[in-house]
């Protein structure tokens, strides 16, 4: 297939944040995509080329790629640099600069999507002290027989910047138009999604064997299960409410969640995120094939940081210190953990998913075998709100963050947030409900003793119909002198020049920031403000959703990607939800 198919659709798609437009751009591109590159071409137009929770990263920095440019068309480096600071994006750059350019080096000749694929992967693998001239090598034979539209591309995919702004659920209502003939289908394609985490196998099965392959679709072992995701209630007597019989309280403990996937000889970790985390924790590797009785499993559990000498849980942050890649060893001595297993999606080459937790539970506790290290988390069963509170002053003594609420009948959702999971924390008891946790979008420098540091940060939502993130408020309050130097540090790098197209805010901070950061915030109320974007127009036309008083809580949220902060549908329920609670109080 030639790549100059797919440029054109990219640069259709890129002009427009319509969904409709571009679903009906993906299909017409999909029209024009043999079956065996739709997985190729499903990954690259989310800038990747594999799967995330395989790791393949293409890691090539900027000044490289500037390098390659130059070798490619003997312009001077500092002519494109000067180019990319006014176009505030390398390939779009690369692309003005090589269309104004009238000599022949750059003669386009066709170069096919299984060229650019292949080439873009031996990229990826390269290692050693050899690698960035091989790099460089790879990347200017690619842009010798590309056209400025196609360097365009290359390039975003090289340097982590293609921005299309296709959703996942976009790209499957897309493929169930093109394949079955109906968008309604992504519902069935959006199960093979969730157990897969690979939307280019997901694309390939449609693409090939259309409907009925998608109904056969099977769990995979070393294939991460998007996780299931609990509801917020601010009371027990909420919960009871909701749920109206027995149900099953379990501790929530304030680790990480680890989805531990074993059988064949091999044991691999998944985080939140479904990122692989095996390299952390090579204690839970060793230790698994002895605590599981079984030939092969899918689970998950909840990996937390423990005092040796007292048993005691710790906080999460101290599970940040595994997150190393070298002396590994050390932090695992240094920081001990325990496993808390609390469900099992797989079980001897049988999905679990469709059975009732009572069932998974009960085959949870038969597989597992506890010892010190590894047991199954705190569960009792309770039906009145007086056994909630009980429950849940053992589980705060017991150093957790409070209860997870399950529903006795409930089968494991895949991939979404539902109620028949609900989780109670402590924190709940205040003003709002809950914390929040925000996409950093900007920052303002600090003054005094915050100079050096930004003072201030601008923050998001998520908003998932238009697939963008939404400013809500600023935060200043809650840092500490070693959080501010920690932030910097982690945000220095994420500086852009010009502000992200996903990013909508009217505010303008000294410098942007890739949304990719989410940090945790508490705030006295939601209010409604002209100038913030978040849930524009959801209550009043004109305002969106404002945060009073917001406050840093000190937590990083590393195992949360930008799309799984908070959305403006969850600010909107908090919302209405503070303000029930203002007129019952009125009322009292
Ligand atoms: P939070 O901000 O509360 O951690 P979240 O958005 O990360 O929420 P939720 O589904 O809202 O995810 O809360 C569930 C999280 O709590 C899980 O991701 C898991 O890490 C943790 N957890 C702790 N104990 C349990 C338990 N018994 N059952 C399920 N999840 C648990």
């Amino acid at each position: 297939m030639k790549f100059s198919v797919l440029a054109e659709a990219f640069g259709r798609m890129e002009s427009t944040r319509k969904r409709t437009e571009l679903t009906q751009h993906l299909v017409d591109l999909f029209e024009q995509t043999p079956h065996e590159v739709v997985a190729r071409i499903t990954y690259l137009m989310q800038g990747k080329l594999r799967p995330d929770f395989e790791g393949v990263e293409l890691g090539v920095a900027e000044k490289l790629a500037i390098r390659a440019i130059s070798k490619s068309s003997g312009i001077a480096a500092k002519n494109i640099e000067d180019e990319y600071r006014k176009e505030g994006d390398l390939g779009h750059a690369a692309s003005e600069i090589l269309s104004q350019k009238t000599q022949t080096t750059f003669m386009a000749q066709d170069i096919t999507v299984e060229r650019i694929y292949e080439t873009l992967f031996k990229i990826a693998r390269l290692e050693g002290s050899r690698s960035q001239d091989m790099k460089m090598k790879y990347i200017s034979s690619l842009l010798n027989d590309a056209s400025p539209p196609e360097a365009k591309y290359i390039l975003k995919i090289l340097l982590g910047t293609m921005r299309l702004g296709v959703a996942e659920n976009t790209v499957m209502d897309a493929l169930a138009a093109r394949y079955t003939g109906d968008k309604a289908n992504r519902r069935l394609l959006e199960h093979a999604y969730n157990v897969s985490s690979d939307l280019g196998r997901v694309a390939e099965t449609v693409a090939t064997g259309g409907l009925d392959a998608v109904k056969k679709f099977k769990m995979m072992l070393f294939n991460p299960v998007r996780p299931m995701l609990a509801d917020r209630v601010k009371s027990q007597e909420e919960a009871v409410e909701k749920f109206g019989g027995e149900f099953a309280a379990e501790y929530k403990l304030d680790g990480e969640r680890v989805q531990i996937h074993t059988g064949g000889g091999r044991v691999a970790l998944f985080s939140r995120r479904l990122e692989d985390i095996s390299a952390y924790y090579p204690d839970i590797i060793e230790k698994i094939p002895e605590i599981i009785d079984a030939g092969d499993a899918i689970l998950e559990a909840e990996a937390v940081a423990v005092n040796e000498n007292t048993g005691e849980f710790l906080p999460f942050q101290e599970l940040m210190h595994r997150r190393r890649k070298y002396k590994i060893e050390k932090a695992v001595a240094e920081y001990p953990i325990t496993v808390n297993f609390f469900d099992i999606l797989y079980c001897d080459g049988a999905s679990c998913l469709d059975m009732p937790y009572t069932d998974r539970r009960a085959m949870l506790e038969r597989v597992v075998k506890s010892d010190e290290y590894a047991r199954c988390i705190q569960m009792r069963k309770a039906g009145n709100s007086g056994e909630v509170q009980d429950f849940m002053e053992d589980s705060i003594n017991a150093g957790s963050e409070g209860l997870m609420l399950k529903r006795l009948d409930s089968q494991y959702q895949a991939g979404s947030r539902g109620s028949n999971w609900l989780k109670l924390k402590r924190e709940y008891q205040n003003d709002l409900g809950d914390s929040l946790d925000l996409v950093v979008i900007g920052g303002f420098f600090g003054r005094g003793r915050r100079t050096g540091s930004y003072g201030t940060l601008l923050l998001a939502t998520y908003d998932i119909d238009g697939n963008v993130f939404t400013s809500i408020c600023k935060v200043g309050t809650g840092f500490s002198d070693e959080s501010l130097d920690q932030l910097y540090q982690i945000l220095k790098p994420k500086v852009v020049i010009k502000k992200n197209p996903r990013v909508r805010s009217e505010m303008e901070p000294d410098v942007w920031f890739e949304p990719e950061l989410v940090i945790e915030v508490v705030a006295s109320e939601i209010t409604l403000s002209p100038i913030h974007k978040a849930g524009l127009d959801t209550v009043r036309k004109g305002a969106g959703f404002a945060l009073r008083f917001p406050k840093f809580t000190g937590k990083i949220r590393d195992e949360k990607g930008a799309e799984d902060a908070s959305t403006n549908e969850e600010v909107a329920t908090l919302y209405h939800g503070q303000k029930k609670v203002a007129h019952d109080k009125s009322l009292m």
